[in-house]
């Protein structure tokens, strides 16, 4: 209890430090949603970042170097999932490791009931609940703090990983409140899930990305990206799942949205 309540007023202390003009400038440069925000969710936003900033420890991989340019702009990005909830600040998560490009791992997949398939399988991102670290191609990140409508956001995906990790099992739902939010969401996530899979299966065009017809896991962190990136198509092509991610985000990204507005 004391450790919490010390840890509550250190990063009290953190928010309300001045912010420094450098990073703001970096952050007003290339994040471009950030321009788009509210005056109040611009200063709370700069406030998580000087937690998270503070808090979590920044590797370069792969003979890369860490700048402050590299730490802001994932700060920002990550930092968007935590505006208007009580937040731990992605409490599993020490370490975040960049690559400049994307980066190479060993893979083996199953293709078939007896089939697996091995090689090398390019990456831009990945986190896992036991893992303690997140990584991150700086390539994608600068991308998509670049493009903020094209659906596709590596940050916002796997942080939403991590959201997924708060309550202790990868299974698509984060910490939600009440019983009747967990129900809600359940039946959502399953009916959402399964037109997805199907239309994954019989090459129906989807607004979300098909990646997230791998497990329910995916389907959150693609949903999430499609919430912020794409949310008037979201909100348009599907009310239901659109709903409660703003109940559980207590966010309306179609107010700040860069979007194009689609016949
Ligand atoms: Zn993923």
């Amino acid at each position: 209890m004391i450790f919490e309540l010390l840890k509550e007023r250190r990063r009290h202390r953190l928010r309300a430090r001045p912010f420094p003009k450098k990073w703001l400038d970096l952050i007003q440069g290339h994040v471009v949603f950030f321009r788009k925000l509210s005056a109040n969710d611009r200063a709370e936003l700069l406030g998580h970042i000087q937690v998270f900033l503070a808090e979590k420890r920044f590797e370069g991989c792969g003979g890369f170097a860490i700048t402050d340019d590299v730490r802001v702009t994932i700060a920002a990005q990550a930092c968007l999932l935590l505006l208007h909830r009580r937040t731990d600040y992605f409490p599993n998560l020490l370490t975040i490791l960049v690559y400049p490009l994307s980066y190479m791992v060993e893979e083996k997949r199953q293709i078939g009931e007896h089939l697996w398939e091995e090689g090398t399988v390019s990456r831009l991102g990945e986190t896992g609940r036991r893992m303690g670290s997140l990584v991150l191609s700086w390539g994608a990140v600068k991308h998509s703090a670049a493009d903020p409508s094209d659906g596709k956001n590596v940050v916002l995906h796997e942080f939403a990983h991590q959201l997924d990790f708060e309550n202790e099992a990868t299974d698509g739902v984060p910490g939600l409140a009440t019983r009747e939010q967990q129900l809600a969401w359940a039946e959502v996530m399953r009916s959402e899930y399964a037109s997805l899979r199907a239309a994954d299966e019989s090459g129906v065009p989807t607004l979300l990305n098909t990646y997230g017809a791998t497990n329910p896991a995916e389907f959150f962190a693609v949903s999430v990206e499609a919430f912020f990136e794409q949310p008037r198509a979201l909100l348009a092509r599907h009310p239901k799942l659109y709903a409660e991610l703003r109940t559980y985000f207590q966010q309306d990204p179609v107010e700040f949205s860069t979007e194009a507005l689609q016949q």
